[in-house]
């Protein structure tokens, strides 16, 4: 099946009640036994939940993997990856991260004995040079959040399997439908569905997707035990979502390229960072691994002012100031103020993320009214 026929039908049948097409949002903790273990598949929705299991068989056939997961928050769904981890055993992530996810390695799990290291990936030489005996996971995340860095998967899977650790890809910025871990090599493939997968900014959710059987009983076990499970109506909704995300991404990728160019050409812009231009320093990488570019932009403008960037976002009125990113609608963000005001001012700007820096989730409007927008905050 191709990916646009998998998007719809992927690990679906229509329920066995009633032949319902979309599966209805069971809406029940428990389920009754005729005879003490005597179910029909469903004892308790923390375990498992036929809404959610419908999800989770279409995440696992969207990632082109064998087992989906269902979270109730991406974060939810990294902390299930982290807790396969021991004390003592250390992590080589993206250092340019997720905001969010550097505050959960950082704030939570190092003070659990989990050791991270944070480096440039562009270059993957420099994860084989932290590698060392306790090493357990590589942690990727590609394009990254928000300087658009892309990291070489299938060059990462290579050093992972050399030294028999587990690579897992945060693919919450491209979705399964630009770029696919799993087929590069990746062992863990994870979203936050909150994003496009979701693409409505209607629901919090986390994913989880693996091939490997042995990796999917710890996760399973993980989920279970741990309990960060989401609801059937938000399994509900996030099924609906990836129903049309290879329409909605074929919309955000034209609409991207379009504000990439008008602002690149933009004498008010310092910089535009978005992998599709040819001489974005990993472009080569994006273009082996990503169908397309996707809707994330991001761009520093003119003399770095921060009050500047702080007015331009202000006087948008297409776009909406918020956080998050990968809804239908386009958003306009300060990361230094906003996603990524949990990284030491320090920090984030060895990353590139200056007080001047304005990201864009750039929506399925029409491109001409994106760039008008644009054109009046910057005026
Ligand atoms: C939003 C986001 C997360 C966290 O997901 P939540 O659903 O907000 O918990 C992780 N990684 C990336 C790249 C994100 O954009």
């Amino acid at each position: 099946m191709k990916f646009n026929t998998k998007a719809i039908h992927g690990g679906q049948k229509h329920d066995p009640a009633y032949g319902a097409v979309m599966p209805p949002i069971y809406q029940t903790s428990t389920y009754a036994q005729s005879t003490p273990g005597g179910h029909k598949g469903y004892e308790y929705s923390r375990t498992h939940n036929p809404t959610r299991a419908a999800l989770e068989a279409a995440l696992a056939s969207i990632e082109d993997g064998n087992h989906g997961l269902a979270f109730g928050s991406g974060l939810a769904a990294i902390d299930a990856v982290m807790k396969l981890l021991n004390p003592g055993d250390e992590v080589i992530s993206t250092n340019d991260l997720y905001g969010g996810t550097y505050r959960l390695f950082t704030k939570i799990f190092e003070k659990f004995g989990i050791k991270f290291h944070f480096v440039g990936m562009s270059d993957v030489e420099a994860i084989e040079e932290k590698i060392n005996r306790n090493t357990k996971l590589i942690w990727v995340e590609t394009p990254t959040n928000p300087m658009m860095n892309v990291v070489d998967i299938a060059a990462c899977s290579a050093i992972a399997k050399k030294h028999e650790v587990l690579l897992a890809v945060d693919n919450t910025f491209a979705t399964p439908y630009l770029q696919q871990p799993l087929s590069l090599g990746a062992d863990i493939v994870m979203h936050s569905a909150t994003k496009y997968l979701g693409g409505h900014s209607d629901v919090v959710m986390g994913a989880l997707v693996v091939r490997d059987n042995a990796l999917a009983e710890r996760l399973y076990f993980i989920q279970n035990a741990s309990g960060a499970v989401c609801g059937p109506q938000d399994s509900f909704l996030v099924l609906r979502g990836i129903k049309t995300l290879h329409v909605r991404m074929q919309r955000h990728c034209e609409n991207g390229r379009a504000v990439a160019e008008y602002l690149k050409n933009h004498p008010q812009v310092e910089k535009v960072y978005w992998p599709g231009f040819s001489d974005h320093p990993n472009h080569e990488v994006a273009r082996s691994q990503m169908r397309d570019f996707g809707g994330m932009i991001s761009f520093v403008t003119k003399g770095n002012d921060f009050q500047k960037a702080i007015s331009v976002v202000e006087k948008l009125k297409v776009f909406t100031l918020a956080e998050s990113l990968g809804g239908v609608e386009s958003l306009a963000g300060h990361p230094a103020s906003m996603t990524h005001a949990s990284i030491p001012k320090q920090e984030r700007e060895k990353t590139g993320v200056v007080d001047s820096l304005i990201r864009l989730s750039v929506g399925i409007e029409d491109a001409e009214d994106l760039i008008q927008d644009l054109a009046q905050a910057l005026a």
